[in-house]
């Protein structure tokens, strides 16, 4: 039982994979944690609910990897995918760390499976929770409660008490009432703001009422937003985040990867206006499938359509709601809402473009248009055969990039440099440390684990000070 009174060691904001992963660093090194998550027992555990697999270095194959994905590689794919927005100090040492991560994990009875198919072409490099991140989650939380850290549910953190560059206390608010906790250190594993729309629209405007949240109601960034008011310095780009193209039927929040689309490379994608506005052949998954949630952010009312027909409609995995169906490109504008000509006249225009090839979607294949604005690069065939199909589409919002600076040892630092003398950060609140821009499937679990272990290790031993 968590005990509100008692000045605990390491006071870890948050019930994510983060959060769990400094807990039980925290406690292995012989503090006393207590672990605040704002969500209900039944939520707990964020963003890391809905997760299939992390992305670690490793030196050779082994029972559920096809091969090495050696540390340089690694650092040259984050390259490539931030296009250098990265702190190459952290952003290696985090690589390098990423290699014990699976055996540790695994100690914790996190269990792994072989590589999924179908889309994800992950299966070097990137490990499969067996039963996906809520059993890899569930491990978790029985090891650090087994090792003795203890967890308080529905406890957001309200407020902070920092002196200086030393955190005193947290204000927890807690059914209806508000209490004070001490602790000689804090750990913010409370993931991002994705959550706060009205936060999203300071740098989006209007537009973010339109977007969805992938991921959990809770990651509201009410933890960062005190850190950063009270000197602790931010890092990252607050409009860069994850984002990707999802049924816009999804519910707001927690959506989770069954509302996820990914059948722009077998049709067009066609705006409010029934205008094309995006090269759909343009790369392979996973380098294509993030860039489609900032598309159509910048659509009128932030809405698009996946027009396919009918050839193409077992070829990918499908959302959780069917896709609309009509006989003609007509009478599918009508069920979309969408002007019956212009759409008609997309449609025809794309088909003429399209010059002959060999169909593969898994290689940059020949199939293209020819004098068309803009162009599909591969995998262009005309869209004639019916049924005729469409797929709305909306932003779904991963999760945000705006966190707090740290050091190697994961310690907060403050604006003008100074490190903190006892706060550390770990996950989703200090993944813009790594993640200028840009993602790489996988590595939000890298930055969660890796730096949480560090953060309740380091947290651990100044207490110990
Ligand atoms: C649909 C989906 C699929 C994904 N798939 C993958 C994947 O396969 N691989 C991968 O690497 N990444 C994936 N991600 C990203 C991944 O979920 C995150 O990078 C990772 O889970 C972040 O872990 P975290 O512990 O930092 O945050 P979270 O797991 O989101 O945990 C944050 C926690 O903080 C709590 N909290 C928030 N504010 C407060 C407060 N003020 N007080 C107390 N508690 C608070 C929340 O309730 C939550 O429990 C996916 C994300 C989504 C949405």
């Amino acid at each position: 039982m968590a005990d509100f009174t008692k000045k605990y060691d390491v006071l870890v904001v948050g019930g994510g994979n983060a959060a769990l992963c400094s807990a039980i660093s925290a406690q292995q090194s012989g503090a006393s944690v207590l672990v605040l998550e704002a969500a209900p027992k039944f939520y707990r555990g964020g963003n890391t609910r809905h997760t299939r697999n992390m992305r670690c270095a490793h030196d050779s194959a082994t029972e559920t990897l096809t091969g090495p994905y050696s540390e340089e590689e690694f650092w040259d794919d984050l390259l490539r995918v931030t296009g250098g927005h990265t702190d190459e100090i952290l952003a290696r040492d985090m690589i390098r760390q990423s290699k014990a991560i699976l055996p540790w994990l695994a100690e914790q009875g996190v269990r792994f499976q072989p590589p999924l198919g179908g889309t994800l072409s992950l299966g070097r490099t990137n490990s499969f929770f067996l039963g996906g991140g809520r059993a890899m989650l569930n491990a978790l939380y029985r090891s650090a409660e087994r090792l003795g850290v203890e967890v308080a549910y529905d406890a957001e953190v309200v407020e902070l008490d920092i002196d200086g560059n030393t955190f005193v206390s947290a204000t927890v608010a807690r059914g209806g009432e508000r209490l004070v906790v001490h602790a000689a250190n804090l750990v913010a594993a409370a993931g991002g703001f994705e959550a706060n729309i009205e936060w999203l629209k300071t740098y989006w405007g209007e537009a973010a009422g339109n977007f969805l949240i992938r991921g959990t109601p809770y990651n509201r960034g009410s933890l960062l937003k005190v850190l950063l008011d009270k000197g602790v310095e931010p890092v990252g780009d607050p409009t860069q985040c994850h984002a990707v193209a999802i049924d816009a039927r999804a519910p707001r929040f927690d959506g989770g990867i069954i509302t996820r689309l990914d059948c722009v490379v077998f049709g067009i994608v066609v705006n409010k206006r029934a205008e094309r506005f995006y090269d759909e052949g343009e790369d392979l998954w996973p380098k294509r499938y993030a860039i489609w949630g900032r598309l159509v952010a910048a659509q009128p009312e932030q809405v698009a359509y996946i027009v396919f027909d009918s050839p193409s409609l077992t070829l990918f995995m499908p959302s959780l709601y069917p896709p609309f169906e009509a006989g003609s490109v007509r009478e599918l504008a009508g069920k979309l809402g969408l002007d019956a000509d212009r759409l008609a006249a997309t449609v025809d225009r794309f088909n003429r473009a399209v010059r002959p090839g060999t169909f593969d979607h898994t290689v940059l294949d020949d199939c293209r248009t020819e004098g068309l604005t803009p162009p599909k690069s591969h995998w262009a065939r005309p869209i004639c055969t019916a049924p005729f199909y469409a797929y709305p589409v909306r932003p779904g919002i991963t999760f945000t990039y705006l966190g707090t600076r740290v050091d190697r040892e994961s310690r907060m630092l403050m604006k003008g440099g100074a490190a903190s003398a006892n706060m550390f950060a770990a996950g989703e609140i200090m993944a813009g440390n790594v993640l200028g821009r840009g993602y790489a499937a996988g590595i939000g679990m890298t930055i969660g684990s890796v730096f949480g272990r560090i953060a309740g290790r380091e947290a651990a031993a100044n207490a110990r000070n």
